[in-house]
């Protein structure tokens, strides 16, 4: 669970770090330090799960505790973190050595990247979705896969149209692939059980380094390019697509919250709303649909939710004006793949390199993120950036839901349609899901079954 701060410019130069830290490493004054409970049912809950999953009732119990357990420790901030950390990790090491499916072997590599604040970590909403997280790696990967293979390929239609008759909207649209890069043998290997010949084309780094010149710097040794994946300025084709739904008389109220939904008869009456000014105002619906990214938990409160599986996970952009020549900058989209984790795009005259997987409450950005990121950057590509270009820092918080997908579905209150949780895809989908949600509003039968979107699949609610 180490972030990217381990990373120096001169290791990445090389070879990709261990981004691993072993409970070792941590010392013999931590280990000293009383485990805490929770952590102990966590691990006799997964020795009880063996090859399906069975859920202890009194696990919701344990949850309760959870708080509790861990102020009782009385450890300093950092230690906690660092502990429980290292007991994830190891946790995490022990269920790699389970005969378990690739994929899940895959989800629980990929959550070593995540770095987890310490307030976190003490909230019994980070256990839950911690427990709804390891749950669900249990669930049907298979079938998971080609529902999303489905979400993907209906968003991308809709875009495409889209694109096609809307040519004012110009956000740099273009199917110019991706390539994924890969660091390490046992990575690629696994990745290429996935590879789909009529879409995928599985490369060498000199196959790739003939493609992507820009890539000279990067130390990886192979990729998969996947030539059907499209690329674009998601802000720039959003902020065109608003200005046509204002022409068809959409009114969009900017800097206004929705603080709570004001229920009659058992359905959302209206919507309760407060602007920047705090002048308050109440809009009646026949509907609502709830898209609130990671604060969507804010207006259910007083209707009677007090959780979703839902958690801020914060990513880093920077962009900047690129040199005009174009082997100084990929051409497509580009994924280094772990343990770095970091995507580069080139927009026109501009290029974006983004990264990061920061599960935190916090408010500020962590600058230190973003100079670790602008480093890794003109790391691996030294000749990106023009001369004295203005770097533009971004951070965006994806709304991640324990299984990385999103909720679908009608709400709690039967006019309340739950559009939440679409994680660190939001945008790849997101016409399949609208499409999903007018089907709702509009009393049809969705043309994909909804139960992989539903809320009901977490098992800890
Ligand atoms: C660095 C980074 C890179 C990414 N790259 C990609 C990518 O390449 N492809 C991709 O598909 N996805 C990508 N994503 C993920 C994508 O950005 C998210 O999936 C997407 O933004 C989710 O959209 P959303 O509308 O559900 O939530 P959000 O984007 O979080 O939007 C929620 C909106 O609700 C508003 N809101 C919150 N509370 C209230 C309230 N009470 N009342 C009124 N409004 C409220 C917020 O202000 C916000 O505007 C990336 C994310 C990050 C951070």
């Amino acid at each position: 669970m180490a972030s990217y701060n381990a990373l120096s410019t001169t290791d990445t130069e090389t070879a990709p770090p261990d981004v691993t830290t072993s409970p070792e490493q941590l010392g013999d004054e931590l280990n000293a330090l009383p485990a805490p409970p929770i952590l102990d049912r966590l691990e006799r809950f997964l020795a009880s799960t063996g090859s399906g999953l069975e859920v202890g009732s009194s696990l919701e119990a344990v949850l309760r505790e959870v708080d509790a357990q861990l102020a009782a420790l009385g450890a300093k901030e950092a230690e906690l973190e660092a502990r429980v950390q290292a007991r994830l990790s190891a946790l995490r090491e022990r269920l790699m050595q389970w005969s378990l499916q690739q994929e899940m072997q895959a989800m629980l590599t990929s959550f070593s990247f995540f770095s987890v604040d310490a307030a976190l970590v003490r909230s019994v909403q980070f256990w839950k979705w911690s427990l709804n997280f390891l749950a669900r790696c249990f669930a049907d990967m298979n079938e998971r896969r080609a529902f999303v293979d489905g979400l993907v390929a209906k968003s991308l239609t809709t875009l495409d149209h889209i694109a096609q008759t809307h040519p004012d909207i110009d956000f740099h649209y273009r199917q110019c692939g991706s390539i994924v890069l890969f660091f390490d043998e046992a990575q690629m290997a696994r990745e290429l059980q996935h590879v789909v010949p009529e879409r995928d084309q599985v490369l060498t780094r000199a196959e790739t380094l003939l493609l992507e010149p820009s890539l000279e710097h990067v130390q990886f040794i192979g990729a998969i390019r996947h030539t059907k994946d499209r690329v674009g300025n998601c802000r720039e084709y959003v902020a065109g697509l608003a200005r046509h739904a204002a022409q068809l008389g959409v009114e969009f109220r900017l800097s206004t919250n929705a603080t709570d939904l004001r229920v009659d008869n058992g359905r959302v009456a209206a919507v309760e709303l407060m602007d920047a000014d705090g002048v308050a105002d109440s809009l009646p619906c026949d509907y609502a649909v709830l898209a609130c990214g990671p604060d969507s938990l804010a207006p259910l409160r007083s209707s009677g939710w007090s959780w979703l599986p839902i958690l801020p996970v914060r990513g880093y952009s920077i962009t900047g004006a690129a040199r005009p020549e174009l082997d100084c900058t990929p051409r497509e989209y580009v994924l280094l793949d772990q343990p770095l984790h970091v995507i580069a795009v080139r927009f026109g005259d501009r290029i974006r390199f983004a990264s990061h997987a920061e599960l935190t409450t916090a408010l500020e950005p962590d600058e230190e993120k973003l100079d670790d990121l602008e480093r890794i950057a003109r790391t691996f590509f030294p000749r990106a950036f023009a001369d004295g270009a203005d770097i533009e820092a971004w951070m965006g918080r994806r709304p991640m839901t324990s299984d990385s997908m999103p909720i679908l579905g009608v709400g709690h209150l039967p006019n309340l349609i739950l559009h939440t949780g679409h994680g660190a895809d939001g945008w790849r989908w997101s016409h399949a899901c609208a499409e999903l949600t007018t089907a709702l509003l509009l009393g049809e039968t969705p043309d994909l079954p909804l139960d992989q979107l539903s809320l009901e699949r977490f098992p800890f609610l």
